[in-house]
């Protein structure tokens, strides 16, 4: 099934439906692509409909014995898949780092060690799933139970494949239900690789994941009329045709979508830290492939300048290269068609007479970066909020810079975006800082750190960014439980 693949990485078997490793029922595959590179890596089965279908058999099967498993031994299975992972973690990293192409050191070792974590915070929460009693009287008892809604479809995207798929995984089996996933069509093998960890502990049928395309499998997925309830991460677009889906069967649903983050610094905070924390927080080292990435700087007007220097300094020492190099801070985006994308975003803005841009620019045409889908860290600033860079989620290096004098303009301006997702502020004076969190209208603030998700913490969206939040407990009893209220009169 496969070309040479670079030492420890995880060798595709199929894709796993039943606690078996098949081919699609049409026999069709398609190719794994390494982006730094531009080379195939490995082929993976195509499934349709037909391998929908029978891994939503399969999942229905098992949902019959695993709902009963007493959750805190289902807990004990998630945290054995905990501890396989960490054990494996190296491979699992170098395996994102070869198909997303998000660098090994920065990156890729950052994901496999959260999707263990991931495991292991669900696998303690298992005794979490309670219910409640209601007082309705001495002659009554009324309680409620948690119980798990069945077959959850699950669709995934490429940008951190593993983690974003465990974050599914791990709720919704720990809650009692059953799953069939699709991998994205570009970052199949560290999703495959953390199934075949889970299949050795868990019951056949309990997890089933498929490759294919999404107007494909994942079309299949979201109109099954046995799948109960749809959790998908992916672009806003595709989000409203999974919720289209979802309303015709009234399924429940959850939406992890896009972003457009702002990041708004004060006067006080033109100094390294803040710089570092804006480069964390606009993902430059995962080429800003993230639906957090802090993409459009709201710099006051008074540091406007000399803070975009000490960015373009901090910035631009960087290393761009193979991913799978230890040296390499920063890797390739996914694909040619995001590659190209980003390239006509910043061919925008080059064009554009009144955009000065601060750094970066195109991608080099000649050299060992032309060899793969290598973008370099860009800022264009002198606009507003209000053209396409700062309105459109590029998915890529590209930041724009926009000034501000008042505290309420600024406020106004991270607010004028469909999106809600994440938001970053920077100040020495606290009540400042959180008097701007409070206005923003974002699933996520952050004060003086532009870090990821941490387990514990609920995620997701507000406005068009998506429904539901992942992560915490919360997350999991919302997302992947529903109630039920049992009344019993006890005066019989
Ligand atoms: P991204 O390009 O950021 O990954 P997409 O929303 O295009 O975002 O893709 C996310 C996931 O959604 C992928 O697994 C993709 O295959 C899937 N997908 C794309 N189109 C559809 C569709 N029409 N129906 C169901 N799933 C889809």
């Amino acid at each position: 099934m496969s070309a040479v693949q670079p030492a420890n990485t995880y060798q595709p078997k199929g894709m796993l439906i039943d606690g078996k490793w098949v081919g699609s029922a049409s026999g069709a595959h398609f190719t794994v692509e390494n982006p730094a590179r531009r080379k195939p890596i490995v082929d993976v089965p195509r499934a349709a409909a037909a391998d929908v279908d029978a891994a939503v058999d399969a999942a229905e099967r098992a949902f019959a014995s695993w709902k009963k498993v007493v959750p805190r031994e289902r807990g004990k299975l998630l945290l054995k898949i905990a501890e396989a992972i960490q054990a494996r973690s190296e491979e699992l990293a170098r395996t994102i780092a070869l198909e997303t192409g998000n660098a090994l050191r920065t990156q890729a070792r950052g994901e496999a060690n959260m999707t263990a974590d991931i495991f292991r915070y669900f696998g303690g929460l298992a005794s979490e799933l309670k219910g409640e009693t209601v007082p309705l009287g001495e002659h009554v008892l009324s309680y409620t139970r948690r119980e798990p809604i069945g077959v959850v479809g699950a669709i995934i995207p490429w940008n951190a494949p593993v983690m974003l798929g465990a974050l599914k995984i791990a709720p919704a089996l720990c809650a009692g239900n059953v799953m069939v996933m699709k991998t994205a069509e570009d970052a199949p093998m560290g999703v495959l690789m953390m199934a075949d960890i889970c299949q050795e502990f868990l019951p056949a049928g309990v997890l089933n994941v498929l490759t294919g395309y999404g107007p494909e499998a994942g079309a299949a997925i979201a109109n099954h009329p046995k799948i109960r309830k749809l959790s998908f991460t992916g672009s806003t677009e595709v989000g409203k045709i999974i919720m289209r889906a979802a309303a015709e069967r009234i399924v429940p649903v959850s939406l992890e979508l896009g972003g457009k983050s702002p990041s708004i610094v004060y006067p006080d905070a033109d100094e390294d830290w803040a710089v570092d924390g804006i480069i964390n927080a606009m993902r430059f080292t995962r080429q800003s492939q993230s639906c957090t990435a802090g993409s459009r700087l709201f710099l006051h007007e008074d540091i406007f300048d000399s803070f975009l220097k000490k960015l373009e300094k901090k910035t631009t020492a960087l290393k761009i290269g193979d991913p799978l190099d230890e040296a390499s801070d920063i890797g390739t985006i996914i694909n040619n068609k995001q590659y190209t994308k980003v390239c006509k975003y910043v061919q925008d803005g080059l064009d554009r007479s009144d955009a000065k841009l601060v750094f970066g620019g195109l991608p080099p045409k000649t050299g060992p970066l032309s060899e793969g889908y290598f973008t370099i860290p860009t800022v264009f600033a002198d606009r507003s909020n209000d053209w396409r860079l700062a309105r459109e989620e590029i998915f890529g290096p590209v930041l724009v810079a926009i000034r501000w004098s008042d505290e309420a303009e600024a406020i106004r301006m991270a607010n004028d975006s469909h999106y809600g997702l994440a938001a970053y502020v920077w100040t020495h004076d606290i009540g400042k800082g959180l008097r701007a969190a409070h206005a923003i209208e974002s699933g996520w603030v952050q004060v003086n750190q532009g870090g990821g998700q941490t387990p514990g913490m609920s995620y997701g969206g507000y406005k068009q960014s998506g429904l539901g939040r992942e992560f915490s407990l919360e997350g999991m009893l919302d997302s992947f439980t529903q109630r039920k209220s049992v009344t019993v009169n006890l005066a019989v």
